[in-house]
């Protein structure tokens, strides 16, 4: 375990210390902003009812400590201008926690999206959303990343900490909601997810009858837009994240006619980021097939057809056989493509949709095949829709490709039916990120 250097002897600290030692936490010494406390022990020995520990400059701490890490233990509110002093020294912030959310007393509830999310979205304000259960819970940018990231772990510090202490929270309810012991430390940052809208310029070459980006795309076609905020976020992260721990899922409109295609891809190149760039496949671009073939990239192409008509009808565009070529052509550099059908009755639910997406996804070795459904339409499956959610799983094995549904995506009560077929046919069940 690293020497813990408490920083910070305010009230705040002095309320607290008996518990944080009673946790089994204990510093090697206090440090503080004012260098000039006269106390050179705290607590101060005087009437202090726990053991009290030296206060030495900062600097000095850390070069006797160098194995250090740093546990704020100043007021909340001052977390933030605590933080900043300590950046102004040098230290990195994966050094820096504070205190109550550093001890983790145990069994106590958890979840594994907690602190490990951060979803960026907006259209006029940009927000952002702190995990992975669908626009969930969400807060408004200051407009400066570095703040934002540091008040996101802040919030999901202070969630973390009331889960563990058993206090009523907003995760309540949550089926990802565990108890035990957490099986990693957290918050970990290691996913930004970008969504339509950050900036303007995000279009798409489609129209899908169940786009749920839609309006946005529509509306946001400034062609003077700042993508300043897009840049910012992005060279931040290339300058503070290590690239083997990071997962980006670009998601923002269709990439391939994006007016910043060139630049993201470009640096996508450079950072060797892992992640995931969402293309509908109707535009090829070779710099996408380069990171397909370096396996940077993560490929999900939703069809959601096996014919030209129905595809025209859910896609809005008559492109079925560009898509089909551009996919056997992206397949020669990599055969790791996802290929998904959301599952919509009345329009690919019939066996010639079937043959024809199998076709295609054996032809480009897909793997996996993802069933999924549309979840904006929150009516339950009817029993025609069950059958036809069995019978395109019964015609997946067949060909001897990997199935994974979606079934989170399933409407509530229908979940159950369609997580039986998953258990009946050995299938895996995910989570669409
Ligand atoms: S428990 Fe649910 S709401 Fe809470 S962080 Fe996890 S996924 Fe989000
Ligand atoms: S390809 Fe994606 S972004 Fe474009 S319309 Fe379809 S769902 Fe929306």
């Amino acid at each position: 375990m690293s020497s813990i250097i408490f920083y910070g002897t305010d009230q705040y600290t002095k309320k607290n210390l008996s518990y944080w030692l009673k946790s089994g936490y204990k510093p090697v010494c206090f440090s503080d902003s004012n260098e000039r406390i006269s106390d050179v022990r705290f607590p101060s020995t005087k009437n202090s009812i726990v053991e009290s520990f030296e206060i030495l400059p900062l600097p000095k701490a850390i070069a006797q400590y160098p194995d250090y890490e740093i546990w704020i233990t100043g007021e909340r509110s001052n977390w933030y201008n605590m933080r900043e002093q300590l950046l102004a020294y040098g230290i990195s912030l994966e050094r820096i926690y504070h205190a109550d959310c550093r001890i983790e007393p145990s069994p106590a509830r958890w979840c594994q999206n907690l602190g490990q999310y951060f979803v960026i979205d907006a259209i006029e304000k940009r927000k952002y959303y702190y995990c992975c259960e669908k626009n969930k819970q969400l807060f408004i940018s200051s407009g400066n990343i570095e703040k934002d990231i540091f008040e996101y772990n802040n919030i999901c510090r202070k969630k973390i900490y009331d889960l563990q202490n058993g206090n009523p929270s907003s995760c309540d309810g949550c089926p990802s909601l565990r108890f035990g012991i957490s099986p990693e430390e957290y918050p970990k940052l290691t996913r930004f997810n970008f969504s339509t809208g950050l900036i303007g310029g995000d279009t798409c070459n489609l129209k899908c009858i169940y786009c749920s980006y839609r309006q946005k795309l529509d509306s946001n076609h400034d062609e003077n837009a700042n993508e300043d905020n897009l840049f910012d976020i992005l060279s931040y992260i290339d300058k503070m994240y290590n690239p083997a721990q990071l997962y980006i899922s670009y998601n923002a409109g269709e990439i391939t006619v994006s007016p910043y295609r060139d630049r993201i891809l470009k640096l996508w190149k450079k950072t060797r980021w892992r992640g995931q760039i969402l293309t509908n496949c109707v535009i090829y671009n070779q710099d996408i097939a380069d990171l397909l073939g370096d396996e940077l990239i993560d490929f999900n192409v939703s069809i959601d057809s096996g014919t030209r008509e129905t595809y025209a009808k859910i896609k809005g565009a008559d492109c079925y056989d560009k898509v089909v070529a551009n996919l056997l052509k992206y397949s020669k550099a990599n055969r790791r493509i996802a290929l998904k059908y959301i599952l919509l009755p009345g329009l690919n639910d019939n066996e010639n949709d079937y043959n024809g997406f199998f076709r295609i996804a054996t032809d480009i070795g897909a793997n996996p095949v993802f069933l999924s459904w549309n979840y904006g339409d929150k009516a339950e499956m009817s029993a025609n829709a069950v059958e036809a959610a069995d019978r395109f799983i019964s015609l997946g094995l067949y060909t001897g490709l990997n199935i994974t549904v979606f079934s989170s995506n399933f409407p509530k009560t229908s979940r159950a039916i369609i997580d039986s077929l998953v258990t009946k046919n050995k299938l895996h069940s995910g989570v669409e990120k």
